[in-house]
């Protein structure tokens, strides 16, 4: 990139810094995570029970009595969508109840909390307006690509499909390369061939069994709007040194790779990314203990990524000039109601492990940063069962229609308990046994997915710890 485009860049991030600075204390609140990891839910549960009204003990202000309303406010980014917290209530209503869709693209909505601040000279009243920001976690991904050379970045690429994990996902792919010269002449069929080639092969890994992490680029996986564009027509090819010659396929890779940065990315970055104050981050583990350790290790892998991406936007030459905005930085583990409450303390220390490298990494980032397992929406309840002279901790609610267990396929109405498993105390065992467990395989930790619960009208469902998370993210400004 030029230097020119870089103070360009630059000066556009200060102007935007400057721009919300000036226009009050909002709070910018990103909720990120990859794809199918409780994105949606969680936002439209956070929403529901603040407007609702509904007593958080966990969360001070709401527990101390001083929220009196919360309210939905018109969108202020004219550019950007908003999250459709209606259509997504009106999925999880009634007896046809069904989760809502999930995150495809970048949304947001502005929501107002008015309340008393608990000042030790006596309250006054107070608002705080929350920009929730929901976006695909594989975005995130994308920005360690902002100072990597092509070749570095294909390079390291075509290294990670050759993983045990990948390597069988990945044959087609890189079938497709070994045939083709990065030196011939640059060819559009050809490219889009390879590109399509590559994306496959990223979705059969992130829909195979083992539920793989995605790789970047983000935007292959989570296009948003930009689905079918030739922003998205490359791929990685070996390329030996810096031996690109122009008009090669090489080069047309190459620069697609790089205004996929420029015009891709590095907006995102800018003006999204950078404004956020304080992040969520929702991690399915849960999905990944099912498919075994070279899951785990896959999503450690992909957990570190996104912390680095969370340091990338501190590098920059900016942080001199600002203070690094993005204060707080939550990974919370999702989904813990398909677990009895006794393993949810051992499903946050199995999160805690899995970020720990991560976390390790981004010492120095100066963000506060915690870990928690929830569920933004309790889908089950629990129960003691006996069975012959042992009582068996039990989990029940309606799996969704065509789960199984022990052969028993479920319909998708009746309740059935289930016996989800032990986590185990140690959580370093989850990386144990078979490089790769096949989620056939007899582990001990089998989750069934259920349906939504059944609501009272307007009400919103139950939850676990959803009221820590909001008293680690926003609780301090509601005090
Ligand atoms: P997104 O892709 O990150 O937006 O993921 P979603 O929020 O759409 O969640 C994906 C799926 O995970 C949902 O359709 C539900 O099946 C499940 N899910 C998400 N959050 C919860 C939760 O709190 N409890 C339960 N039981 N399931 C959840």
């Amino acid at each position: 990139m030029s230097f020119l485009s870089d103070l360009a860049f630059e000066a556009a991030l200060i102007a935007r810094s400057l721009g919300d600075y000036f226009s009050g204390g909002g709070l910018r609140l990103g909720v990120t995570g990859l794809s199918r990891s409780g994105k949606t839910v969680f936002l439209t549960a956070l929403v529901s029970n603040l407007l609702a009204g509904v007593r958080l003990p966990v969360l001070a202000a709401s527990a101390e009595g001083r929220i009196a309303r919360a309210r939905l406010e018109p969108q202020p980014d004219d550019a950007v969508p908003r999250f459709a917290y209606e259509d997504h209530m009106a999925s999880l209503a009634g007896p046809d109840r069904c989760w809502p869709r999930s995150t495809r693209r970048i949304s947001q909505l502005r929501l107002t909390i008015e309340f008393e601040s608990a000042n030790r000279w006596g309250g006054r009243d107070a608002s705080l307006a929350i920009d929730l920001v929901d976006y695909p976690g594989e975005w995130l991904l994308d920005l360690p690509l902002l100072d990597k050379a092509y070749a570095t970045w294909a390079q390291e690429t075509l290294v990670a499909s050759e993983t045990r994990a990948r390597a069988p996902l990945s044959a087609d792919w890189r079938a497709a390369i070994a045939g083709l010269d990065p030196h011939a002449e640059a060819n559009e069929d050809s490219a889009r061939a390879i590109a399509e080639r590559f994306t496959a092969y990223l979705r059969r890994a992130r829909e195979s069994v083992y539920a793989l992490s995605t790789l970047p680029p983000g935007r292959f996986l989570m296009p948003g709007d930009l689905e079918g564009s030739p922003a998205l027509t490359f791929a990685p090819v070996p390329i030996e040194g810096d031996m690109i010659a122009p008009g090669t396929m090489g080069a047309m890779m190459e620069r697609r790779y790089e205004a996929y940065k420029t015009f891709v990315v590095k907006p995102f970055f800018r003006d999204h990314f950078a404004r956020l104050d304080r992040q969520i981050v929702l991690v399915d583990a849960l999905t990944a203990l099912n498919s075994g350790p070279a899951a785990l290790a896959d999503l450690e892998n992909a957990l570190s990524e996104v912390l680095g991406a969370f340091r990338a936007g501190r590098s920059s030459s900016l942080a001199s000039i600002f203070r690094p905005r993005i204060d707080k930085i939550l990974f919370a583990a999702t989904k813990a109601d398909h677990l009895h409450h006794t393993s949810h303390d051992r499903l946050e220390a199995i999160l805690r492990l899995l970020t720990a490298k991560a976390i390790a990494r981004a010492e120095g980032v100066g963000a506060e940063i915690d870990v928690i397992a929830m569920a933004a929406i309790r889908a089950t309840r629990e129960a003691e069962i006996r069975h012959h002279s042992e009582t068996l901790e039990a989990i029940i609610g309606v799996p969704q229609k065509g789960e199984t267990i022990g052969g028993e396929i479920f319909d998708g109405v009746a309740e059935a308990a289930v016996f989800p498993g032990e986590l185990p105390e140690d959580p370093a065992a989850i990386f144990e046994g078979d490089a790769i467990a096949l989620p056939e395989a007899d582990n001990d930790w089998r989750f069934v997915r259920f349906r939504p619960p059944l609501l009272q009208r307007g009400q919103p469902a139950p939850q676990i710890r959803l009221d820590r998370a909001l008293q680690f993210l926003i609780g301090d400004r509601l005090a």
